[in-house]
């Protein structure tokens, strides 16, 4: 199965240059001495890198064994950008469910995780937005993401937290019932 998400937006690469150049020399800066000459493409590269998502596939399996049990893969890395400061955060996602008739691709935990940080986000609503993709696909009984995440906004700037993390969370199904296995995603309530 194709990915189904709705379609990013398309970047224009020029626009994105020139719009680099223009913040340069907003900045006061001269844009085109030699050490800057080049930022403009570099910072488009970046953000290019940053918010395109690897298309995503989901990979599913008959549970032909009729495993009970909680699936969950831990930290599992990720980088995103902050769509209110464009400023990145980065940490993990535990990512897990309950299966029912079906087993979903271990690796399709973590590319979906990847595929919802490359984009301008909201850790509150990537958290949601991967639970519901796999509660979507899979007929399991209960899903749950946790994710973990240090912010630059807060860490770099503003508040000048350096060191805390945020952490979101998010359960369906049978997990949303469950303290104890929702222990298990390292979060203690
Ligand atoms: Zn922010």
């Amino acid at each position: 199965v194709t990915d189904p998400v709705p379609t990013h937006p398309r970047p224009d690469r020029d626009a994105i240059e020139s719009a680099v150049a223009s913040l340069l020399i907003a900045l006061g800066r001269d844009a085109s001495s030699e050490r800057l000459a080049a930022t403009p493409a570099r910072v488009a590269d970046s953000l290019l890198e940053l918010l395109t998502p690897p298309s995503l596939a989901c990979t599913t399996f008959p549970n032909d064994d009729g495993y009970t049990g909680l699936v969950l893969v831990r930290d599992i890395r990720f980088v995103s950008m902050c769509e209110h400061h464009l400023l990145p955060f980065e940490g993990v996602a535990h990512v897990g469910y309950l299966p029912g008739a079906q087993v979903i691709g271990l690796s399709t935990l973590a590319r979906v995780v990847e595929h919802f940080a490359k984009d301008l986000q909201l850790q509150e609503r990537m958290t949601v937005q991967i639970a519901r993709w796999i509660q979507d696909r899979l007929d399991a009984r209960g899903v749950g993401v946790v994710i973990e995440a240090d912010h630059q906004c807060m860490s770099a700037r503003g508040a000048k937290a350096v060191g805390t993390r945020t952490i979101t969370s998010c359960f369906f199904g049978a997990l949303e019932d469950s303290p104890s296995e929702r222990a298990r995603f390292g979060q203690n309530n």
